[in-house]
């Protein structure tokens, strides 16, 4: 499919990547229940409940398409090279696009976004990239590359590269931009590299288990190209190109708001800003005239980013198991909406 370059018609690329079963699934006697083929196609095979005896043991099956579907075995980047490469190209040019890695929390959306030291994600092979194609263009002097990190916890803003106070976002000339945060001018691969595995452990933990990240954090990079040269006539060009490469929060619990609608006012709040992104797709997708960015956080910091000329991908991380069925349907009945804009 085309990407959609203008217009208010805006269009998302949508991708699946399912993970490898996991040590925890594998010891609960976990059983596949998704497959995927040609890359493409994904079939979500629901077990009957074997120790029921008043039904049949039913076996329903469903299937997705999406502009790609990684399987287990797909790289990192495989996948970088599939859903954000053309991004940072389109950045250079000075437009701005952005990613977002969505499913319930275990689902893989860190892996694919940060990943591990030896097997770096879609942040840093972004980077290394950009990086790699700055170096290869004649001007090189006149890039400059700044970042900054930033979580979304319960609609509160905090700087992961520099933890402090929560930032005040602020409308000025730029759009909407958050207060005090660091912009980091950045010069080398493995420099950001280590800033963002830092950055990733400032996230917000749960109370109850304080080496994990809370999964009802939302992280964003930002990451902007700004080039500037003089022509023959010496006159200055500038170009600037913004691309945000996110990590959502678990979307289990953006479920379970809407089914139990605002059932206690923390619900309510911890999905605010997954609950806005989704009601600002829709509305790109159905090309409305308003598009209901100030309804959260993130959205009001994304503004920029998507809609428009923006360039817009979709990541559905899923598990293997047939004990995350619930979510893995729910996710991908998300992305194949997502998809029909
Ligand atoms: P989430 O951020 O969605 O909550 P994680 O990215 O933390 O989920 O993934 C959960 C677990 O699965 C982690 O231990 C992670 O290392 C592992 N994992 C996720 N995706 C992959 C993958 N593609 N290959 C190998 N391990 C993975
Ligand atoms: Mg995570």
């Amino acid at each position: 499919r085309e990407r959609n370059c203008g217009g208010d018609h805006s269009r998302i690329l949508v991708f699946v990547r399912l993970r490898p079963m996991v040590k925890r699934e594998r010891e609960a006697g976990s059983r596949c229940c998704v497959r995927i083929a040609n890359r493409r196609d994904v079939y979500l095979t629901e077990f009957g409940n074997e120790n029921d005896y008043l039904r049949l043991k039913r076996l329903r099956g469903r299937h997705f398409a999406f502009d790609a579907s990684f399987p287990d075995s797909a790289t990192q980047h495989e996948v970088y090279s599939a859903t954000t490469a053309e991004l940072v190209e389109a950045v250079l040019q000075g437009r701005n696009g952005s990613v977002f890695c969505y499913g319930a929390t275990g689902a893989g959306k860190t892996y694919t976004m940060l990943g591990t030291v030896e097997n770096p994600g879609v942040m840093v092979l972004a980077i290394k990239d950009l990086f790699t194609k700055i170096r290869q263009r004649s001007c090189d002097g006149n890039h400059v590359v700044q970042l900054s990190y930033l979580e979304v916890y319960n609609e509160t803003v905090r700087d992961l590269l520099s933890p402090g106070r929560p930032l005040v976002l602020r409308e000025d000339k730029q759009g909407i931009v958050a207060a005090g945060l660091t912009q980091y001018r950045a010069y080398s691969t493995d420099e950001v590299m280590a800033l963002l595995f830092q950055g990733n452990q400032n996230r917000t933990t749960e109370p109850t288990r304080a080496n994990e990240t809370s999964s009802r954090s939302h992280a964003i990079l930002q990451v902007v190209v700004e080039y500037r040269v003089k022509d023959a006539a010496m006159n200055v060009i500038n170009r600037v190109g913004k691309l945000s490469l996110i990590d959502l929060a678990g979307s289990e619990r953006a479920l379970a708001t809407d089914q139990r609608t605002l059932r206690s006012l923390e619900g309510a709040n911890i999905n605010r800003s997954l609950l806005a992104l989704s009601s600002c797709i829709n509305a790109l997708v159905e090309g409305k005239r308003h598009i209901p960015y100030r309804n959260s956080k993130l959205t009001q910091l994304l503004k920029d980013s998507l809609g428009g000329s923006c360039n817009t991908v979709m990541i559905a991380n899923i598990s293997p198991s047939n004990l995350s069925f619930g979510e893995t349907q729910n996710t991908l009945h998300w992305a194949d909406r997502a998809k029909q804009i």
